[in-house]
């Protein structure tokens, strides 16, 4: 979502004649994008901002003017920290008020040496007020939903993304086509809890993600399709349903299970069980045999005991997961989680992270060792880091590397896999 955005700022920046410098030395505009999700993530902001200093003020000694722009979700948390941790910053404006960037920075043209800080949820939709996406590449994101209701008792997204929104069909639609008119081959659907989408059709009737998913497929020229990220409680049949009838749609869900605990999943006020999440995977694979399903995990929520990781570990082994992302819990200010007296300790949450990883790690290796002799449509992306050789993606999100010029950057090609590694494997066009 991020990066989605970012793209977004760029739009708004080079609509008002901005350029991207080649150094940052350079620059007389620097924004940071950041997220609040863990600790960690809203940290380097601050090591980062400390390091952007001295660069404003060697290019002060120059006679040369920097803005500093923070955006995103530590804004929407932290701007108080902000103002006090760094001074020397411009502006901060949250994830769904960066549209008003132009007008910040107008405002401080004239009015110099003023911090503006803007940490509103308004009414208006951000979506009505950007300008046309003209991402060019062979794959996009496209946000097509917006904050969360679910309030995970872990979880900031609510409190900084604020509640849940869905843009309108038709204006998807017109960002997809137009996406595609620019040579996208890929779109990947985006939103906190994308499932939960209830945009309105042009007759102003409520559709779910399934309709949405079935306007999408008919976009001629369009051949891949993905949506991220899912809430369990959310994938309702209509959906699964999708995973059989649409081709476009990729064999990889992303379907976050957090942990293999009802007890844990229940605290963490997570509406599902461990065995509705069996029974989803089931139908899915019923929808599609070939579907592989990736997740996201929290170690160390409070009150987690041995006994419930050991749950976790044993849906790992039953769902069989092709990919996951896994992460020690953060405490997130004004969360309830936060200060459930029931802490673990920092070296119980590392030990069991580890051993999580260890084996979510070799799942994905016995995986990717699993390609090696299939034949692949690959969605060739960029240069390789060697030269002579360009990556891309696999229909299951594997990065793959091949030897091949250029030319088939953006385009889609069968590549016969020769090896597997952990992080990516390895083909012949
Ligand atoms: N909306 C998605 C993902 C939201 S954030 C969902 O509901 O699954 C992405 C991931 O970050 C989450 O799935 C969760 O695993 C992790 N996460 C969120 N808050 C966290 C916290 N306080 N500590 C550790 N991990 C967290
Ligand atoms: Fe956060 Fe996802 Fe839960 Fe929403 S559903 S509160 S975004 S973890």
């Amino acid at each position: 979502m991020n990066v989605y955005d970012s793209e977004r700022i760029a739009a708004i920046l080079k609509n008002m004649g901005y350029k991207a410098a080649d150094d940052v030395r350079d620059a007389d505009l620097i924004l940071f994008n950041t997220c609040h999700i863990r600790e960690k993530a809203a940290e380097k902001l601050f090591s980062d901002l400390g390091r952007i200093e001295i660069i404003k003020n060697e290019r002060a000694e120059r006679g040369l003017e920097t803005i500093i722009g923070v955006v995103g979700c530590v804004v929407q948390a932290e701007n108080e920290q902000i103002a006090k941790r760094a001074p020397y910053v411009n502006f901060a404006t949250g994830p769904l008020t960066y549209y008003r960037i132009p007008e910040i920075l107008q405002r401080i043209a004239n009015e110099k040496n003023i911090c503006i800080i803007d940490t509103d949820f308004p009414a208006e939709s951000k979506f009505d007020h950007l300008p046309q996406n003209d991402h060019t590449g062979g794959c996009a994101y496209l946000a097509i939903q917006e904050g969360c209701n679910n309030f995970c008792t872990y979880c900031i997204v609510p409190y900084t993304r604020g509640v849940e929104t869905s843009r309108p069909i038709e204006d998807i639609l017109h960002e997809a086509r137009n996406l595609v008119n620019n040579g996208v081959l890929e779109i990947n659907l985006l939103g906190q809890n994308v499932n939960s989408f209830h945009g309105e059709d042009k007759n102003g009737r409520e559709q779910n993600l399934a309709y949405l998913l079935n306007k999408m497929a008919e976009i001629e020229g369009l051949q891949r399709l993905r949506y991220t990220t899912s809430y369990p409680a959310d994938m309702n049949d209509e959906l699964i349903k999708c995973h059989h009838d649409i081709e476009k749609l990729m064999p990889y869900l992303h379907l976050p299970l957090q942990s293999g605990s009802d007890k844990i999943l229940k605290a963490m006020n997570r509406r599902h069980t461990s065995g509705q999440y069996l029974e989803i995977v089931e139908k899915l694979k019923e929808a599609n045999p070939n579907i592989g399903m990736s997740s996201d995990f929290i170690v160390g929520f409070p009150g987690e005991t041995d006994a419930d990781f050991q749950a976790t570990m044993d849906m790992v082994q039953k769902v069989n997961f092709i990919q996951a992302f896994s992460f020690k819990y953060s405490r997130r200010a004004g969360t309830p989680a936060a200060v459930y007296p029931n802490q673990v300790e920092e070296k119980v949450k590392k030990e069991r992270l580890e051993i999580l990883q260890n084996e979510l790690f070799s799942r994905q290796l016995n995986f990717n060792k699993g390609c090696v002799g299939k034949i692949m449509p690959i969605l060739f992306e960029s240069k390789g880091r060697k030269k002579g050789e360009i990556f891309g993606r696999s229909p299951y999100m594997q990065t793959v590397i091949v030897k091949s010029g250029t030319e088939n950057i953006n385009r889609i090609k069968n590549v016969k896999i020769t090896s597997g590694g952990m992080n990516a494997l390895c083909g012949e066009l």
